[in-house]
């Protein structure tokens, strides 16, 4: 899926844990940020396919491979590999702990400094998981979906039931979610249990409301290593797109995805 689905899911995500923080309006902001960049992050991966890359960070690094290898390679840094995995967050997060508590570093501190920003952390967390998820029904190209269980070496997904992106839909469904989940928060701290179920059941609605988008897209996007049908695919995924919002909000979203510098 593309980068602004993931952003929006990781702040939808940081929406459901602002309202279970029950804490101040800039607490709650943080976390909501801290979700988008959760969402945000798997997909650094994919640095190795910028048009500089073998020019500075290659170069730098001294590597054997393009970045176009490596990008649709196996390698533990290509693209759906380590940074695609749930051992990818986990480790994120040690070593952010490590830095922080480097001075005077003591297990019982970090523990303590974790539990004090435990919210921030979960966030970060499902926000990136989240995204790994969303990778799964996008075709399976040279990856055969997400190296989810790093180190091992299978991959999970490559389902084709969505295109790689122009799933206006599904952004919808996302951008619906984080709005409501906002004017929750809007309500009273003495609500909080009542703010709690309702966040947490807006969020799944949403992810059901999701999932029933995905399977019933009326067209099967899979496709292993390269297809020569790619042209055709995302011409199929916009006339899916312009089918289910109508014309207008099928206009308005094409006007939002012309002006966005990258896929979406
Ligand atoms: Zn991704």
């Amino acid at each position: 899926m593309d980068i602004i689905s993931h952003t929006l899911t990781g702040v939808a995500v940081g929406t459901v844990f602002a309202t279970i923080s029950n804490s101040s309006w800039k607490r709650k902001g943080l976390i909501v940020l801290i979700g988008g960049l959760g969402g945000a992050l798997p997909d650094l991966d994919a640095i190795s396919l910028w048009s500089k890359f073998d020019s500075t960070i290659g170069a730098f690094l001294n590597l054997k491979h393009s970045g176009k290898e490596i990008y649709f390679g196996k390698l533990w840094y290509s693209h759906h590999a380590f940074f695609h995995s749930l051992l990818a967050p986990i480790i994120l997060i040690l070593i952010y702990l490590i830095i922080r508590n480097i001075r005077k570093f003591r297990v019982l501190k970090v523990v303590e400094y974790f539990k004090r920003n435990q919210y921030l952390y979960m966030t970060f967390f499902f926000g990136f998981v989240f995204h790994l998820l969303e990778d799964m029904p996008t075709p399976a190209c040279v990856w055969g979906g997400v190296n989810l269980f790093f180190p091992s070496s299978s991959y999970i997904g490559g389902f084709g039931n969505i295109w790689w992106w122009n799933n206006y839909d599904l952004v919808l469904i996302i951008f619906g979610v984080i709005v409501v989940n906002l004017i929750i928060n809007i309500l009273p701290k003495n609500y909080h249990i009542a703010k709690v179920r309702l966040s947490v059941i807006m969020f799944s609605f949403g992810a059901s409301l999701f999932l029933y988008q995905i399977n019933n897209r009326g067209v099967d996007f899979s496709y292993t290593g390269h297809t020569k049908n790619y042209d055709k695919f995302e011409l199929q995924s916009k006339q899916i797109q312009k089918k289910i919002l109508g014309d207008k909000l099928f206009e308005i979203m094409t006007k939002i995805d012309n002006k966005i510098p990258f896929n979406f």
